[in-house]
Order: structure tokens, then C-alpha cells, then sequence
């Protein structure tokens, strides 16, 4: 039976590349284990790209209702530059095709310098593998 088609906001392109397992609540993970393993397992996964709250968003803790974050004043921005960056509009991709063209846009800067402009002000980002991750093309298909 085919799986629902995973909704992913575009800033979610770069979170899912650097997760190793640790998240904002018990829940939080347990979601995003399931998303981010399907997108690391099967490289024809389809993706419906949104510009609002997304599958990981419907566990997190944060989520204040539909489309609404309590962190909106930092992720709208990191969805933004993603928008920018891939040149995205709302519809469906498939996950292989956006993350080779996230991949060409992150490398072609010096060292992490354009993903530093996306999301370097993120509390994740010191902490977190993304962009040794995407160096490495860790989880490029
Ligand atoms: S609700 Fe906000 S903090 Fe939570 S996953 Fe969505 S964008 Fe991230």
C-alpha cells in the first residue's frame, strides 16, 4: 500500500540532512526517526514541498497550530533562503532531485559559507552534523 506523500517546508531540506536522533520532545524524534529514514532509504520518495508547517512540525512541541511556529521569526527566514536558493514553489519534487540541486547550491560556496547564510544563526547549527554531512554527500543518494 502506497505510504502517504511526506510534506517537507523547505528549511527541512537541510535539517533532515544533519539529524542524528535528537529532537525537541519523545515524540518529536520518534517522528522524525520514521520521515528522515524513509528519505535516506528510497531515493524515488516524492516529496510535497510546502510553505507552511510540514510532517515534522505535527509532532514538535513548538507547532502553536496549523501553519503557525513559535520560532517563526527564525524558521520563515530559514525557509526563505532555501526558496531562494533552489528557486522552490509549493508542489511536488522528488526528494533526489531536490537534494542534488541543494547539494550543487551548498558546495558552491567557500567551505559552509552559503549554508552559514541560511541557517548559521539556527541553535542547531554548532551542534549539529549538516554540513559535515552534506561535505561528506553523507546522505546524497
Ligand atoms: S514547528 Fe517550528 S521548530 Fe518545530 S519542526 Fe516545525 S519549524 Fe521546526
Amino acid at each position: 500500500m502506497r505510504k502517504d506523500m511526506i510534506r517537507l517546508r523547505p528549511h527541512h531540506l537541510l535539517c533532515t540532512q544533519g539529524y542524528s536522533g535528537n529532537g525537541y520532545s519523545d515524540n518529536f524524534v520518534s517522528n522524525m526517526n520514521e520521515v528522515v529514514e524513509r528519505l535516506r532509504t528510497n531515493k524515488d520518495e516524492q516529496i510535497e514541498i510546502v510553505f507552511t508547517t510540514d510532517n515534522l512540525c505535527k509532532s514538535c512541541p513548538s507547532k502553536l497550530s496549523d501553519g503557525i511556529c513559535e520560532s517563526d521569526s527564525k524558521v520563515l527566514h530559514f525557509d526563505q533562503g532555501v526558496i531562494d536558493a533552489l528557486n522552490l514553489k509549493e508542489g511536488t519534487y522528488s526528494y533526489q532531485e531536490l537534494i542534488s540541486k541543494l547539494d550543487t547550491y551548498l558546495t558552491s560556496g567557500k567551505e559552509d559559507e552559503r549554508l552559514k547564510e541560511i541557517c548559521g544563526n539556527c541553535n542547531w547549527y554548532p551542534v549539529s552534523a549538516c554540513w559535515k554531512n552534506i561535505k561528506t554527500r553523507k546522505y546524497i543518494l
